[in-house]
Order: structure tokens, then sequence, then C-alpha cells
């Protein structure tokens, strides 16, 4: 038995086999060929890139089909690795040179290019490791004929074991089959995470070496609520946590009533209570667990995992079918942030030391007023179906603010132009996510009608840790005293200012924190669709009065640590502890 401790990502306790997938995937006997077998060699080489070509492209239409499009579009960026000519070229000079077998070639070339990208410290390049391991292995596998099992025909339940993983291993994912996953890298706010519990999957991140220490077929327990893993289990781990699964499962039935309650204290203050999506589809799940709205539609995941920029009328389609499927509720649709731990594969973004500092968000839209502009014309489209919101992200100051709306409204003039309709009233807000804005929030409140705190972002740069970097997790501390003063700060300007503040980072989904938000006031929560419940019950189980005692007091504090520890004994009091918690 060993216990490996990470970075909780997703709630739920599973139990199963793992499924290491890791570079040694890739690695191949070294066998030499004879000098007339060269021209054979190649012509396997060949044979492998063409099916493994034809294999991407039918699960690329199978996953278009059952997921959906935005899922099988991944797959053309991993059909631009196998075109790619400097690859496929240095392999067939290598097997006429070196003479030795094209897997074996082949496998050295990948792992060079692999090693060299991991080298140099830039998310855009790991996206292209991931894409390039990802299609190497599919050609390989067609070389040496293994028919091993890949992640999209999983015969058996698996809880996947990974460095990282891509967009595209998690949309694969989707499926029956795999039960959780765990990676090396990570934090709870990368954007892994958070696709773990948009999928509903049990999810453990951050674990530095679980690809080293556990292996293929090795029985685990992964406990997403606690961050934890425990290797090959005894039978009274396996029977402490069998308990702890149903305890959890009751837990989540017991959910299930508030399902169609409002979002009330005790003593009748309203919250709107709301979602977070990152695609279209998964209205249904943010519907189903009774969410008042969609407070945060992060836009840019239509961007990544294609070839080419998608379109005003891709983009017009995508938002009004989420209108559609949640009016009259509200969306919110926050204006693509791409660049930090998101990126393109397709479109030229210079690699940056600090990509969380740099070139990302509302700065790379207002340089590139072209493309933002499609943009905005899109969502303005949609909001004639129902009630769309957009907001800005990573504002630093009101001056982007103003050219953001300058631009919105060039964009509105042309739509008048062709008399296309939109809502003239839709509301425009700016998310607080870099603590100058959070400093300057009374100067921003005049140019829009609401605020959205982006905590996963505002605690990062407020207390200057990287929030994907799993070394130094343990000082991401959302109940911070600088970070509650930042929250009391944004929510009383913005209420002097009457307009509306609502939350919507991953912190909004931590039950421990929910009095302290609701006694700030805080108008709005918007959280994953899978929290919605529970954030329910615990605001319908107190008082406002009560929470403002509760924040009033978590202020009085010196250090993140007394804040949760004071929680912790208001839960045990009274507060009813919820199940993700120990
Ligand atoms: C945030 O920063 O809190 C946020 C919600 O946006 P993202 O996680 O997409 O940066
Ligand atoms: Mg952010």
């Amino acid at each position: 038995m060993k216990l490996l401790n990470g970075i909780a990502a997703s709630p739920g306790i599973v139990i199963g086999k793992a499924l290491v997938l890791d570079s040694e995937d890739i690695s191949i006997q070294q066998k030499t060929i004879k000098e007339s077998s060269i021209p054979k060699e190649i012509t396997r080489l060949q044979d492998a890139l063409t099916m493994t070509r034809a294999e991407i492209m039918g699960i690329r239409d199978k996953i278009s089909h059952e997921i959906g499009q935005e899922h099988g579009d991944i797959f053309n960026a991993h059909l631009m690795v196998l075109e790619d000519r400097v690859i496929i070229e240095e392999v067939m000079e290598r097997i006429k040179k070196e003479k030795f077998s094209a897997e074996y070639i082949f496998s050295q070339v990948l792992k060079k290019y692999i090693q060299s990208f991991l080298k140099i410290d830039d998310e855009y390049l790991r996206e292209r490791v991931s894409d390039i391991s990802d299609v190497g292995r599919r050609v390989i596998r067609h070389l040496v004929g293994d028919q091993r099992s890949s992640l999209t025909d999983l015969k058996e339940k698996v809880i996947v074991v990974a460095y990282d993983l891509s967009p595209s291993d998690t949309a694969v994912m989707n499926r029956k089959n795999v039960i959780g996953f765990a990676t090396d890298i990570g934090g709870r706010t990368s954007h892994t995470a958070i696709m773990a519990k948009s999928l509903e999957i049990p999810a453990v991140v951050g674990l530095e070496k679980a690809t080293h220490t556990i292996k293929t077929g090795d029985l685990i327990i992964l406990d997403g609520s606690a961050g934890t893993i425990i290797l090959n289990p005894g039978a009274a781990e396996l029977s402490k946590y069998r308990q702890e699964q149903l305890r959890y499962s009751d837990f989540n039935k017991g959910l299930k009533r508030f399902k169609d309650l409002p979002c009330i204290t005790k003593d009748g203050r309203r919250l709107e209570l709301a979602a977070n999506i990152e695609l279209p589809s998964e209205t249904d799940s943010v519907l189903s667990h009774g969410a008042d709205g969609i407070g945060l539609y992060r836009s840019e995941f239509l961007y990544m995992n294609r070839v080419g920029l998608p379109s005003e009328e891709d983009q017009y389609q995508a938002y009004k079918t989420v209108v559609l499927a949640m009016a009259p509720k509200p969306v919110i649709v926050r204006t693509f942030d791409l660049g930090g731990d998101k990126f393109l594969s397709h479109l030229e973004m210079p690699h940056e030391m600090n990509p969380f500092l740099g070139w990302r968000a509302i700065r790379f839209c207002l340089a590139t007023p072209d493309i933002f502009k499609v943009q905005l014309r899109a969502i303005l489209r949609a909001s004639a179906h129902g009630k769309l919101r957009l907001m800005y992200p990573m504002i630093s100051g009101v001056g982007e603010v103003r050219q953001a709306n300058k631009l919105l409204e060039e964009a509105r003039n042309e739509l008048r132009a062709k008399r296309i309709h939109f809502d003239p009233k839709m509301e425009i807000g700016a998310m607080i996510e870099i603590p100058s804005a959070a400093l300057t929030c009374d100067i921003l409140a005049s140019e829009v009608d609401f605020f959205s705190i982006g905590t996963n972002d505002l605690i990062q740069y407020a207390l200057a840790v990287d929030r994907i970097n799993e070394k130094i997790a343990y000082l991401y501390e959302p109940a911070h005293p600088a970070v509650l003063r930042l929250l009391k700060m944004i929510i009383d300007t913005g209420h002097s200012k009457k307009i509306w503040v609502g939350i919507c980072g991953e912190m909004s989904g931590d039950p421990l924190l929910t009095p302290v938000l609701v006694g700030l006031g805080i108008d709005e929560i918007s959280t994953s669709p899978v929290m919605v419940p529970e954030i329910k019950k615990i605001v319908r189980s107190m008082t406002f009065t009560e929470a403002e005692d509760i924040a009033k007091h978590a202020l009085t504090f010196n250090t993140g640590d007394e804040v949760i520890h004071f929680l912790k004994t208001k839960y045990q009091q009274g507060l009813r502890l919820s199940a993700g918690k120990k």
C-alpha cells in the first residue's frame, strides 16, 4: 500500500485498475534491416501513415457524431501532425542512412522532437507534444501491428494515469470506461482540472511522479475530493473507501431534491446560482443540476483543437444553441481568453517566458480587432434569441474596457447596417481577475453593468503563485486574507456604484467558503455544474445575517489557515459538513 498526494481536481471516489499512458508507449526495440529491405521499410512507413490517417478521420467522425463536432475537431490538429513533412522526411532519410526498422527510427525521431519541445518551458509547445505523441503512438501501433487498446476503445473500466492530458484525451475519455484520471502535473485551476469537473470524472492532478510509481494493471483508489491516490490498497482501505463511495453517492442522491428549489438564504436573500461551461453540449448538465443560468461560458474552447478560426456563423450557431437551451435563463459569454494555459495549435502566438502575464485574452483581442469583432458580432446576433450577457476577461484598467466597448459599438453598427437583430440592452461586464482592476474597480464600474470576479487568476496574480504549478500549490490559498480583502473591496465598490457582482473562479465551488462569499454580499455564484446542488444546499441552510457574521469574522484572521480552521469549526458547530471535505 502506498499513498500518493496530489491536488483535488474533480470530486468523487473511484476504485479500479490503472492504465498508465506515458512515453514508454513509444519505446521500441532496435532492429537492423538489410540494404535491400529499405524500399519495403519505406512502404511500410507510408502504409502506416495512411492507416493512421484513416483511423484518425474515423475517430473524428465518430466523436463528432456521438459527442459533438467541437470534440471531433480536435482530431484535425492531429491530422496536421501527420502531414508534418519535416518529421516524415527525417524518418525516411534516417531509415536509408542508418538501416534500422521504420518503427525504431520513427520512435527515435519522435522522442527527439518531444524531448527538445519539453526542454523549452512553453505551454504552447507542450500542447504540441501531446498531439505529436498521440499521433506517434498510433503510427507505431500500425507499424508493429499491436492492437493495444487506446482510450477510445477500452474494453474494461480503468483509471487513466498520465503525465498530462491533452484536450483530445479528455474528449475521447468522455466515455463509460474511463472512471477517473490522475496526472503528474497541473493545479486545481489548470484547464485539465476544469475539464475533469465538466465531464464529472473524479480526478487528481499535480501528483508529480504518478506515472513513475503506478504501473498499468495496478489496483488504485482515487479520491478526487481529497486529492489522494492509494496504490495497491489492502483489504482495510478497500472496505473503508467502498463505504466512503456509498456515503458520497447517498449524499449526491440527497442533493437531487434541491434541483428545482431557489438559491435563497433562510431569511430570504436570493442569489443567482449559475454554472460554468466550456462547450455548448454542457447545457444539459447545467439544467439537470438546477442552475439558474450560465455565469461563465469559456468561449475560447470554440477556438481550440480545430484547423483555422471559427467563423462568425460557427460562433453564432454555438452561442445561439446555448442561449436557446437555457432560455429564459441568462447566459454570460466570456469573450475568448487564449494564452495562459490555453493555446491554439494553428494561430501564431509568440512563445513567451511568462504566458500568464503575456499576450493573453483581451490584450490579444484588442491587438487583433478583426478577429475580435467576428466574435462580438456573433455574440450580438445570438443575443436576439434569449438573455445573453457579455463579459471581457483579463481587464487591467479602464482603457481596455473603453477600447473593447468601442469595438463592440462598431460591431453593433455593422449589424445595424445589415438590419441584423440583436439585443441593444445586452448587459456588458468586466471580469475582475487582475489586482489593478480590483484596485480601480470604482472607475471600471462606470463603464460596465456587472463584475464577475475571476478568482483563479486574481489569486495567482495577488499572491504571485502560478496557478498550474504543483510545486507551489500550497501557496495558492483562496482564504488568504489578501484575497478576502480584495473580494470585500470589489463587492462593496460594485454595490456602492449600483452594479451587481458575481464570482466565477473555482473558489466559488468550495463549500467551505460559501458562507464567506454570501456574507460578503456576492450577488451571483457561478461554479461547475456538478457543484451547483451542494452550494445551493449550503446557501439554503443559513441566514444572510449568519453569513455576514461569518464573513466579518473571517476577515479578522492573519492567515489563510486560520480562516480555514475557523470555517471548519463553524461547519462542525452548525452548518452541515459537505461530503467532499474531510
Ligand atoms: C478565473 O480566472 O477565475 C476564471 C474564471 O477564468 P479562467 O479560469 O478561464 O482563467
Ligand atoms: Mg481567468
